[in-house]
């Protein structure tokens, strides 16, 4: 006989069966990326065979794809964050509130900073990145880093209280030639971007780029690279001095230092994984999102956009896991609909080499990132999706 087998709440068990105990398998999601939240949301429709935990430094997680538009004066913070807490209560998931320091893979064990471990028969990696170069000299004192996102946004909006004059942004991948434009568009003030290229994987908006840059104070040092950052400014590599009221750091992923120690990792450091979004040699450990870097797929960058298109994947396979079923490959799609805020209600894009630009453009954008969002803000006083709050000022 089994007592207590049946609803999503009911199989976390532990089971009694013909007089022994039965005890649940555990699953334990570190993290809450963009890939988790949607394991969170279905768990309460669709529970999966286990006991889930869920283990997050930080309760809110925001969505960075919000960021620009957020320092645009476009969005206020509660509209880009995710509160993963009624989340996970409304699936019956239990959270702790803790920093994971890592794993103890032989005693599959998550290690967790002020806290005992916890045990898994599954454990999911989705924890992001960190912001490359932080190393050089001055960053960590001066610059303002776009990670942690909260941390990035609080020390914005004193920058934003105080005024400035001259901004420099170091990196010009999507979230550096964003924040360009955003910035420009809040503060009013001349911005110079530095990096090795411009926007490198989609050459083809630089020419547009550049027009709209021009006649907002917007420049390019690029090719150019920062040596060191002082409270006053920067030194490029070159000899340069730049003077700057703020650094902002937005120079590309790094994974998070000491985190996946005893796990497999490519040659910049984020955990290694099969197709099946499995670490290589430990099918029992998942890693997605950010963290995790696909051995056969190598050219996959790290963009919020990976991380959204492996949740379902994962989700699938970490059930067929659960069933003792194999695991089926993610593939990822060579292009993506690239949308970059301007900061003045307009926005530029490409997909498969086609520039779009202009207000509709924007439209377009913000609808995808408030939906997208939404999905996962679950609760209002009825505990229905809250959808009123979700307008720009
Ligand atoms: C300004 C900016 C704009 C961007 N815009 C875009 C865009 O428009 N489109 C796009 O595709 N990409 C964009 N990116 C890149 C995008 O942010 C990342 O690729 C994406 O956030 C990765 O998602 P993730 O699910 O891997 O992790 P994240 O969304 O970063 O989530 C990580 C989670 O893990 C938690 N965590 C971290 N460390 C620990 C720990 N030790 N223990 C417990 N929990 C931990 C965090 O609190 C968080 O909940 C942008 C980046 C920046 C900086």
């Amino acid at each position: 006989m089994v007592a207590g087998a049946g609803k999503a709440g009911s199989m976390r068990g532990p089971w009694s069966i013909d007089g022994r105990m039965v005890y649940p398998r555990e699953l334990v999601l570190v993290g809450g990326g963009h890939s988790h939240v949607q394991v969170l949301r279905t768990q309460r429709s669709a529970p999966l065979d286990a006991r889930v935990t869920l283990v997050v430094d930080q309760p809110l997680a925001a969505y960075s794809g919000m960021v620009p538009g957020l320092v645009a004066g476009q969005y206020r913070p509660e509209q880009l964050q995710i509160d993963l807490r009624p989340l996970a209560r409304q699936a019956g998931i239990r959270v702790i509130h803790a920093r994971c320091t890592g794993l103890d893979v032989q005693g599959r064990r998550v290690l967790l900073e002020g806290r005992p471990p916890l045990r898994y028969d599954l454990v999911s990696l989705n924890v992001g990145s960190t912001v490359a170069g932080a190393g050089l000299p001055g960053v960590r004192e001066h610059a303002l880093s776009t990670r942690p996102i909260a941390a990035f946004v609080r020390r914005f909006e004193q920058l934003a209280a105080r005024g400035a004059e001259h901004v420099i942004i170091v990196g010009a991948g999507a979230g550096g030639v964003e924040l360009a434009f955003c910035v420009q568009a809040r503060l009013g003030c001349r911005v110079t971007v530095v990096a090795g290229q411009l926007l490198a994987r989609r050459p083809g908006l630089n020419a547009r780029l550049r027009e709209a840059a021009a006649g907002r104070g917007i420049t390019w040092e690029i090719p150019a690279r920062v040596a060191r950052v002082e409270a006053w400014g920067a030194h490029l590599e070159d000899g340069r001095q730049l003077e700057a009221d703020a650094v902002l750091w937005v120079a590309g992923a790094a994974p998070h230092a000491g985190l996946f120690e005893g796990l497999p990792t490519d040659a910049a450091g984020f955990v290694l994984v099969e197709d099946s979004l499995q670490v290589v040699g430990h099918p029992e450990v998942f890693a997605v999102g950010d963290c995790a870097s696909l051995r056969d797929q190598a050219w996959v960058p790290k963009a919020g956009v990976y991380a959204v298109r492996q949740g379902p994947v994962l989700l699938q396979n970490l059930r067929r896991s659960l069933l003792g079923d194999p695991a089926l490959p993610f593939e990822a799609q060579r292009d993506f609909l690239t949308l970059l805020n301007l900061g003045d209600g307009t926005a530029l894009g490409e997909k498969w080499g086609q520039a779009i630009q202009g207000a509709w453009v924007f439209e377009l954008k913000d609808r995808l990132d408030r939906d997208f969002v939404a999905k996962f803000q679950v609760l209002d006083a009825q505990g229905r999706p809250d959808r009123g709050g979700h307008r720009a000022p």
